[in-house]
């Protein structure tokens, strides 16, 4: 075991910690340079060596590590992550009943109690996903944690972080039986095939579940839909259901095309009839403007941060902008869906790009809906930066 290592917290930062708090950042952190090895146990203490906290060391982009507990004498072992996935299991019970939604989240980082750990169920398999080297040092006792409390055919894993500066791709089986890809899960009674055993992404972001069943059930019938940034074109294939005239896909990636009529084959509509376009989605307006294309909904679902060939787009700096070119091609009393999974800003500051947008396009709109995000994505109002995902609904009215 690696021995414990004592962090003295920034006068400036010890309320926040100790309200709750669950990132160890940087910044907060006076003696940084006595982290060592990932996967130490880390206590957070004051100038006069009072505790805080305590949890480990696992370096992400967000920060070095991740509280765990506020109790001195707690250790972390399989007990301990035990109890934790034991309580997030049982707050997805109404989840695991269903028999029409069989793709969910179980375990949801920090806001389940342990940041840099998610853990996602499809039809029978889990997915862990390890965002450092530091949580993956525990996965002994996660791994055999969850193999207990559960049954499961197949176990797999994703590691997000880099070793020695390189992503490497490995076999990502675990435990039980190997799945047969594409697995079908069901999604409020929609078919998606996902791959556990493939890159990082397995084939639908199941964070946008309440967004594509509003899709279907109150907005597609008799539209026609864009569906920008498409990915592997979930939110089309829900519109396409929902009764939509036509959709179209628009997505950078080669992938995307192939993906995509897989995602419709798999619900037994015909691709030949939908529109699947594999371009720049900033090049794709500028053609619908020329040829005066109209849509009566547009989605917009963008990286936080993306880089084409001709284009960089950073939804902080370029959302509004981007709002700007989907307001240009959406018909009168039509619908724009915009989505952002992008933490930098709260749904205040979206919104403000929403009425930016709006304004300097000259025209007026309503907000019908919004989302965050859904129950099975626990997050803990200690940490607003959690809960990133924010889509709104927008009439565009004449
Ligand atoms: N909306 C999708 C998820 C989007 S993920 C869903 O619901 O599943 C972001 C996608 O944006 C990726 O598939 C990526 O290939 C695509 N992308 C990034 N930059 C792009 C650009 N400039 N034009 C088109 N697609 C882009």
């Amino acid at each position: 075991m690696n021995k414990e290592v004592s962090l003295k917290v920034k006068s400036k930062f010890l309320n926040k910690l100790k309200s709750g708090y669950p990132l160890i950042s940087k910044e907060a952190i006076i003696n940084v340079n006595d982290l060592v090895k990932e996967g130490s146990i880390v206590k957070l203490v004051d100038e006069r060596n009072s505790f805080i906290a305590k949890g480990y060391y696992g370096k992400q982009n967000k920060g070095l590590g991740w509280v765990l507990s506020r109790n001195e004498s707690v250790s972390f072992d399989q007990r301990f992550f035990e109890n934790k996935l034991k309580e997030a299991i049982k707050a997805r019970e109404s989840f695991y009943q269903s028999s029409e939604t069989t793709a969910f989240r179980v375990f949801n980082g920090e806001g389940d109690g342990i940041g840099g750990l998610t853990i996602d169920y499809f039809a029978g398999y889990y997915l862990l996903t390890w965002y450092s080297k530091g949580i993956y040092h525990f996965r002994d006792y996660i791994i055999q944690a969850l193999e207990e409390l559960v049954e499961f055919k197949g176990i797999y894993q994703k590691k997000r972080f880099d070793e020695k500066g390189q992503y490497i791709e490995e076999d990502d089986f675990v435990a039980g039986e190997r799945g047969q890809f594409p697995l079908i899960v069901k999604e409020n009674g929609v078919n998606f095939a996902i791959y556990l055993n493939e890159s990082a992404m397995v084939g639908v972001f199941l964070d946008q579940r309440d967004v594509r069943r509003t899709i279907r059930d109150a907005y597609a019938k008799g539209k026609t839909v864009l569906n920008t940034f498409s990915y592997t074109g979930a939110f089309s294939v829900f519109a396409a259901l929902g009764g939509a005239t036509k959709t179209t896909s628009v997505d950078l990636a080669n992938r995307s095309r192939s993906k995509t009529m897989e995602q419709f084959r798999v619900n037994e509509i015909d691709a030949e009839t939908q529109g699947i376009i594999v371009e720049d989605v900033f090049n794709y307006f500028k053609y619908a403007l020329k040829k005066q294309l109209k849509f009566d909904m547009v989605i917009l679902d963008p990286p936080s941060f993306a880089r084409s060939k001709k284009f960089t787009f950073s939804a902080e700096k370029d959302y509004k902008n981007l709002l700007k070119e989907a307001i240009a091609i959406t018909e009168d009393n039509g619908t724009i869906v915009a989505s952002t999974n992008c933490s930098a800003f709260g749904m205040d500051r979206f919104k403000t790009f929403i009425d930016t947008a709006f304004k300097e396009s000259g025209g007026r709109y309503k907000i019908m809906e919004e989302f965050s995000l859904p129950a099975d994505f626990k997050t803990i109002k200690e940490f607003p930066e959690g809960n990133y995902l924010k889509v709104v609904f927008i009439k565009k009215i004449k």
